[in-house]
């Protein structure tokens, strides 16, 4: 070893030694070790230790590689008796044949995997969406960033329900709880604390001043500096350990891959007996074994699979245009047979802006005017404006909800935003407002706190007033804060909170609600002393009622819209909310949610309630107030067991179990934390009530879409299959040579299927009923289509097989089976866009993509016909323009046919039997 290399290694185990764990330093210690500050980094500093540091984030392992797609295609069973068929026809010199055989295996394989490599890309690019943002401290101010861009040294807030972006050194924890089974295997979550540990080598487990990459924030909230990011983290040294998410199929997929394997099993048996009949009959033994085994590969729809995968696909793309994130594949079909969609109120059917309009302190109502987040307005009592400065009540009701408050405002580029809770941001705004500034407040710096949750309903915190005394702030809802209070402030003074006094709080705040407005009381006590961690609650107790704040939380406009759609659509809209009943009801009645004849239901109510009781109410209620998360378990349960598709939204932790269980569990995009986000099945990108419903009719089209080319495809293979049976029942030689079938098999089926399946939206698609979720692939027709149509183009095929077979030759005769049977199909893919409509009312030019792969066909068509050199590959003749007018005359009776089966079927249900 050389004398620089050992100087290094010595500065490095000098460095080692001088270094003590991250978990041994102070916070501070932590911050100058990681050259950092409370402020966060700046924005240069950030950018330039991103270029040394490189994104946060794991290396993926390679998922499927181009490659294994590629082989995959080559390991298809039909493919390998492909193969065997194109080895046989070489050994017997058919060279023309084997090679064509294998061109076409080629083709095949190269379209298979372009469908599936582009099917994979579009999963990909989902994942990709799916990157959480993290909120940092970038010199003083808060910016939100995405989670690759963090960087050692950053400050970053750990909030409730948020996955842990990075390893790092907690500077500051409120009640924070992380939950590290993914690391440690350990799955009760560990309470942390921001102070230095003392001893040494502590195990990963035990480091509780620290947070780790990949865990989970369960409860509480803190801030962190970041100590390690990307393959430098603790999960990144074990990252080769975790598990690829495994792939699901659809239930769709599951079915089609039963019905493919039946099919498998009855073509063989088929195939084996049309074999055994031709060599009893005569027919070259060779000949029969190349027509039984191509017939056997075209019987099978292989396509059908793959542009089932591609359209599932490419549909959770156009989902994403709609703002609605597929996280889990199944959804996409689900989807379309949702029957009541369960919406938080506040952010999903409001517009979660939330801005205080109205405040009720001293027996006085007072108006707060002003625009959004901008902290200029003023308060105005019966039209006169006062000074809150000059007005004690007023300014100790701001000054509580200011202090009791953990949301921030601030100024990005002239424009005034808020991080955090919004509820939280607008009272900031209203104490804004009055010049009260949360910075500005610095003589009482922050003691305790009890975060706000979703069953305390109320949050407190603990402060040191400029005279050393301490007082408790407390705000929540209007029961909480009345239940421990025990004054009032009213004309300047305390006064015993008696049950009149009550009684005209609880009018106030009724007369609010009524509006649709969101209203939160805040009241506050001095304390002798600071209870200590585990006694905090016990103070909030003997409290001095303060006021109450009406917040104006306007409904979206889209959702009233959306909500009449879900009715027209046999879907049950039903409103869930953390709100008061009187505010809930209003905005129910304004969006239509709410009828007369439906009921509504709290939370208390509900707790005392039988399953079986509201299992018989279930589908009659249509708000939920004052409810917990864990509640809206019950009553996914309570809807699933009557049968009932729910689609359930929620953002929270303790949404999580609801979001499981519902059949569709709708998160968050914006204001959702990560671990709703990963317990739901689609991720709303813009948290809105109107992108669920639209989400539902994708799914439909998406599904409808589905059993179109099934549909296709199907008849198709039945008709290929009943030709050839045709012709040996009626003692005919063979009316397609193998070459004919694998060419229809893959030009003219694979093609339109495809276009079919971006097929737009049927009229009246949000006018059905939901589908039944166990509904077969085959309802409504779906099989006796296949096998009507199948016989017709079957018979039809042999008919014109049979006319030109008595006057010219045999190839002329095949040519024109073969163009028969393609036209056949081109007709059929034209009549059967609509299940419903005919085509001159969905309009010929609606879907350019299946014209055009008509078109496609046709001219392909007509060059294996009519070139000259193309003739002896393919084995045909040219055709006249007489025998040209007869084949595509017996084919167009399929189109004919088919509207007619449109008609039969709407006959019973007139137009408005659809509506409901
Ligand atoms: P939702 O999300 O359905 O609107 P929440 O649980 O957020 O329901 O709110 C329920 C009630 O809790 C509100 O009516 C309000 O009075 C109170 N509340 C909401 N947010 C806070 C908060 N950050 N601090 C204190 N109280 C709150
Ligand atoms: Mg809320």
């Amino acid at each position: 070893m050389d004398r620089a290399a050992l100087a290094v290694r010595g500065i490095r185990r000098a460095r080692g030694a001088l270094m003590k764990p991250w978990y041994q330093l102070t916070a501070e210690q932590a911050l100058e070790r990681a050259q950092s500050s409370h402020d966060g980094l700046s924005a240069a500093e950030a950018a330039r230790r991103r270029q040394q540091h490189g994104p946060n984030r794991l290396k993926e392992e390679a998922r499927k590689s181009g490659w294994s797609i590629l082989f995959s295609q080559f390991t298809d069973l039909m493919i390998i008796i492909l193969l065997a068929a194109a080895a046989i026809a070489w050994g017997m010199g058919d060279l023309v044949d084997a090679a064509m055989i294998l061109v076409i295996v080629a083709l095949n394989a190269s379209l298979g995997f372009g469908q599936e490599y582009r099917a994979e890309r579009a999963l990909a690019a989902l994942r990709r969406l799916e990157q959480p943002d993290v909120v940092v401290r970038r010199g003083g101010a808060f910016a939100q960033i995405a989670s690759y861009e963090l960087v050692p040294g950053d400050v970053v807030a750990v909030n409730e329900g948020q996955r842990i972006p990075a390893d790092g050194r907690l500077l500051e924890a409120v009640h924070l709880q992380v939950d590290e089974s993914q690391l440690t295997g350990e799955s009760i979550p560990v309470t942390k604390h921001a102070r230095p540990l003392p001893e040494r080598d502590v195990v990963l487990g035990d480091r509780i001043n620290m947070v780790f990459m990949g865990s989970t924030a369960t409860t509480g909230h803190g801030w962190a500096v970041v100590a390690e990011t990307g393959m430098r983290t603790e999960l990144g040294k074990i990252a080769h350990l975790l598990q690829v998410a495994e792939e699901r199929k659809t239930p769709l997929q599951l079915k089609l891959a039963r019905l493919g394997f039946w099919l498998a099993v009855i073509v063989v048996a088929l195939t084996a007996a049309i074999f055994a009949a031709g060599v009893l009959r005569g027919e070259p033994p060779e000949a029969m074994l190349l027509t039984a085994i191509s017939l056997a590969v075209a019987a099978i729809p292989e396509g059908l699979p793959a542009v089932t995968a591609i359209v599932l696909a490419v549909g959770a793309q156009a989902m994403i245009r709609r703002r609605a994130l597929v996280r889990k594949l199944p959804a996409v079909e689900t989807l379309g047979s949702v029957t009541a969609i369960c919406a938080d109120k506040t952010g999903t059917l409001t517009q979660n802006l939330m801005a205080v309009e109205l405040i009720w302190c001293d027996g006085r109502l007072i108006d707060v005017t002003g625009d959004g987040y901008a902290p200029s307005g003023a308060f105005l009592e019966a039209g006169a404006e006062i000074v809150p400065k000059n007005d004690p009540a007023l300014f100790d009701l701001l000054r509580a909800a200011v202090l009791c408050n953990n949301g921030r405002l601030q100024q990005d580029g002239g424009q005034w935003t808020v991080f955090g809770d919004p509820t939280e941001g607008a009272l900031l705004v209203a104490g804004a407002k009055a010049g009260l500034w949360k910075d500005q407040l610095g003589q009482y710096p922050r003691i305790a706190e009890i975060p706000f949750d979703s069953h305390r309903k109320r949050m407190t915190t603990i402060h040191k007033g400029p005279d050393g005394r301490f007082w408790l702030f407390s705000k929540g809802t209007i029961e909480e804060m009345l239940h421990r209070s025990a004054d009032i402030l009213e004309g300047g003074a305390a006064q015993p909170l008696t049950r009149q006094r009550r009684e005209r709080v609880m009018r106030v705040h009724h007369e609010l609600a009524g509006d649709g407005v969101r209203v939160l009381a805040c009241a506050m006590r001095p304390l002798k002393a600071v209870p200590s961690d585990g006694r905090l609650e016990e103070a909030e107790r003997e409290l001095l009622f303060l006021g109450l704040f009406g917040i104006m939380d306007p409904p979206r406009p889209e959702a009233k819209a959306a909500v009449a759609t879900c009715r027209q659509a046999g879907i049950r809209p039903v409103m869930v909310t953390g709100d008061h009943r009187i505010t809930a009801e209003a905005i129910a009645a304004h969006l239509g949610i709410h009828d007369r004849g439906d009921r509504m239901v709290t939370g208390e109510e509900l707790e005392s309630m039988s399953e079986e009781e509201l299992e018989r109410l279930a589908p009659r209620i249509s708000v939920y107030a004052r409810v917990t998360p864990e509640q809206k378990v019950n009553i996914v349960q309570a809807l699933k067991r009557r049968g009932d598709v729910v689609a359930m939204t929620g953002d929270g932790v303790n949404d999580a179990p609801a979001l499981r269980m519902a059949d569709i569990g709708v998160a968050m995009g914006r204001k959702g934390t990560d671990v709703a986000r990963e317990a739901s099945d689609v991720v709303l990108l813009d948290d809105n009530f109107a992108t669920i419903v639209s989400a539902v009719e994708a799914g439909r089209v998406i599904y409808d879409n589905i059993r179109k080319f099934t549909r296709y495809m199907l008849a198709t293979n039945s008709g290929e299959v009943l030709t050839v049976f045709f012709a040996m029942l009626f003692g005919l030689p063979l009316p397609l040579l193998p070459v004919h079938i694998l060419w229809i098999n893959l030009v003219s089926d694979g093609l339109p299927a495809l276009a079919l399946g971006m097929e737009p939206p049927e009229r009246h698609i949000m006018r059905r009923p939901p589908r039944h979720p166990a509904e077969s692939m085959f309802a409504g027709g779906l099989g006796a289509h296949v096998a009507w149509v199948g016989l017709l183009m079957g018979l039809g095929t042999i008919a014109v097989f049979d006319w030109a077979h008595g006057r010219r030759d045999l190839s002329h005769a095949q040519t024109m089976a073969f163009l028969t049977l393609t036209l056949f199909q081109m007709f059929h893919v034209l009549a059967i866009r609509s299940e419903r409509d005919p085509l001159w009312v969905i309009g010929l030019w609606s879907n350019s993509k299946l014209l055009g792969a008509v078109a496609l066909v046709i001219l392909l068509q007509a060059a294996i016909t009519y070139v000259p050199w193309l003739q002896p590959v393919f084995h045909t003749a040219p055709l006249t323009p007489g025998e040209l007018l007869l084949c595509v005359a017996v084919a167009s009776t399929v189109y004919v046919a088919v509207e007619g089966e449109k008609w039969w079927r709407a006959r019973g249900t007139l137009p408005s039997g659809a509506d409901r």
